[in-house]
């Protein structure tokens, strides 16, 4: 499956792009705002978007880790970096404010959903703290939901889940364990 974008509300729109030749032109008419546009299947659109369907689980840009939002039903596999600071967690939509918005078509997430806090303990050693939006359909660590006023610190490897979407939590590795 392939995905192109709503050049008008920045929607996402998957198709299956087997079923057609390279060079062919598709007609596409965006669910959400009704526009209609067209798309030239190039050999190499395709390639480009490979890297992006095969994200580096261990992305790390900014030095505070990542999360990796688990592929299912309403979006691909996405592994966003994290910040120092709060990072808000929520679905993309064009003009949000979210730092860390998913691309997704989950209804069940909200805006706003959930915000991971990136901080230091006194010894200088990074801490993930997760609390609730507040959202709509809680959030959940290990299926249990958190309470509205709860702080709580999951570590590489945690996971939650926000709507139908599983994200596993991936700290910053440290200098002394990277491989030579
Ligand atoms: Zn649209």
């Amino acid at each position: 499956m392939k995905r192109v974008r709503c050049p008008k509300c920045d929607n996402y729109i998957t198709f299956d792009e087997t079923k057609y030749e390279s060079g062919q032109s598709l007609l596409f008419e965006c669910p959400e705002c009704g526009k209609q546009f067209r798309i030239r299947i190039g050999v190499s659109k395709l390639r480009a978007t490979q890297k992006e369907e095969n994200p580096d689980e261990n992305a790390n840009e900014n030095g505070f880790g990542s999360i990796v939002v688990i592929e299912n039903v309403f979006h691909y596999k996405q592994v966003i970096p994290l910040q120092y600071g709060d990072n808000v967690i929520g679905r993309y939509m064009k003009g949000s404010k979210t730092n860390t918005p998913i691309e997704t078509n989950d209804p069940s997430i909200d805006i706003t959903h959930c915000i991971i806090n990136v901080c230091r303990d006194k010894k200088g050693k990074l801490r993930y703290i997760l609390r609730d939006g507040p959202s709509y359909t809680g959030t959940f660590v290990d299926n249990e939901i958190l309470g509205d006023k709860e702080r709580r610190v999951i570590s590489d490897g945690s996971l939650f889940t926000i709507g139908a979407t599983s994200i596993i939590l991936r700290e910053a590795q440290t200098k002394d364990t990277d491989s030579i």
